[in-house]
């Protein structure tokens, strides 16, 4: 079946009680039973919901994973992925991950006895060269927040593998139209259904996606244990969301590609990070790997006061954090999304003060450019 009929059909049988084709928003906290140990598989709302089990067959079918798991944000469902290590062991993650996710590891994780080092994944020599007798599991994002750097899926499986470690990729900027992790090896997919899955901007939510049974057992068992489960509502609006993903990221893909393009000509922009531009040093990976290019796109404006300018010069884009929704979001990386990455570390990165960040959304892109155009000039 193609992706679309999945995304359209997966989990979304019509209801058994009534034959509604969408699936209802079962609010509810708990379930009658008809006698002692007698009742229909749903006992209580933190461990089972109608709703929340229709959008995670559909997502764990979108990325091709026997198992999904719907969590109260993309923060919980990687501290939940995170909970599949302990106390003396080792992560290895991208030196360049969501600010959120760099958060969780060194401010909190870490003063649970996990160890985590940062490598730039996009060479895979020092994914090799970071591993200990203790490491356990490999983070990956890509393309990476806000830089675009690509990191090689399958050669990072390969690798991890062979060190015995679980290979974890964050597909929040791809979804799992553009990209899908586990064709190339990666045993665990984490997605921040805030951004494209559900795609309107209107909901908070985080997924798993994996093919392990043992893994996937732990998982639901922290998922149920530690209780920071996606409510009923949202999980009705991301299993919205997911029936129109295929046609709304091919329209992100085009605005992306245009908006990229327009920025890469313009002379008040001195560098563009887009993976579908030519002069992207890992043009060719991303071809390989990704479906298309999506619709984030960075750019270099040269300093803080070029940034402001066309931050605030900007009339329909909006300044806002976030992105992956079908309206166009513009933000400042240095002081919003990345302000908890320390200084020294934003620099080597290449997020300067100067950066700034496009979440391209599925507007008209006449309108979208002209936008950009009068907050440059
Ligand atoms: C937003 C985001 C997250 C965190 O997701 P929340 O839903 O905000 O908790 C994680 N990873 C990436 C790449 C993101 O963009």
């Amino acid at each position: 079946m193609g992706f679309s009929t999945i995304a359209i059909h997966a989990g979304n049988e019509p209801d058994s009680a009534t034959g509604a084709v969408s699936v209802p928003i079962y609010q509810t906290s708990t379930y009658a039973q008809e006698g002692l140990g007698r009742h229909k598989g749903f006992e209580y709302a933190r461990t089972q919901n109608p709703t929340r089990s229709a959008l995670e067959k559909n997502i764990a079918a979108l990325e091709g994973a026997h198992y999904g798991f719907a969590f109260a944000s993309g923060m919980s469902a990687t501290d939940a992925v995170l909970k599949l290590v302990k106390a003396g062991d080792h992560v290895i993650v991208g030196d360049n991950t969501y600010g959120g996710t760099f958060r969780l590891f060194s401010k909190i994780l870490a003063n649970y006895g996990i160890e985590f080092d940062y490598v730039d994944t996009a060479d895979v020599t020092n994914v090799e060269k970071a591993f200990k007798t203790n490491t356990k599991m490999v983070f990956v994002e890509t393309p990476t927040n806000p830089i675009m750097t690509v990191t090689d899926l399958q050669a990072v499986s390969d690798v991890s593998h062979a060190h015995g470690a679980r290979v974890v990729c964050d597909n929040t900027f791809m979804s799992s139209y553009l990209q899908r992790p586990i064709e190339f090896g990666v045993d665990i997919v984490v997605h921040s259904t805030t951004k494209y899955l559900n795609g309107h901007s209107d909901s908070i939510g985080g997924f798993v996606a994996l093919n392990d049974d043992e893994d996937a057992e732990w998982i639901g068992f922290v998922q149920n244990g530690i209780g920071a489960i996606l409510s009923p509502f949202d999980s009705f609006l991301v299993l919205r969301g997911t029936k129109t993903l295929a046609v709304r990221m091919q329209a992100h893909d085009k605005n992306g590609r245009a908006v990229a393009s327009f920025l890469a000509e313009h002379p008040r922009v001195e560098k563009v990070y887009y993976p579908g531009l030519i002069s992207h040093p890992q043009h060719e990976l991303a071809k390989r790997q990704q479906k298309g290019f999506g619709g984030m796109v960075s750019f270099e404006t040269g300093s803080l006061e070029s940034a402001k300018k066309v931050l605030e010069g900007v009339k329909l884009c909006t300044l806002a954090e976030s992105l992956g929704g079908v309206e166009t979001l513009i933000s400042h990386p240095a002081t919003m999304t990345h302000a908890s990455v320390p200084v020294e570390k934003r620099g080597q990165l290449g997020i300067t003060d100067g950066l700034v960040r496009i979440s391209v959304g599925i507007e008209d892109i006449e309108d979208i450019l002209e936008d950009l155009d009068q907050a440059l000039s």
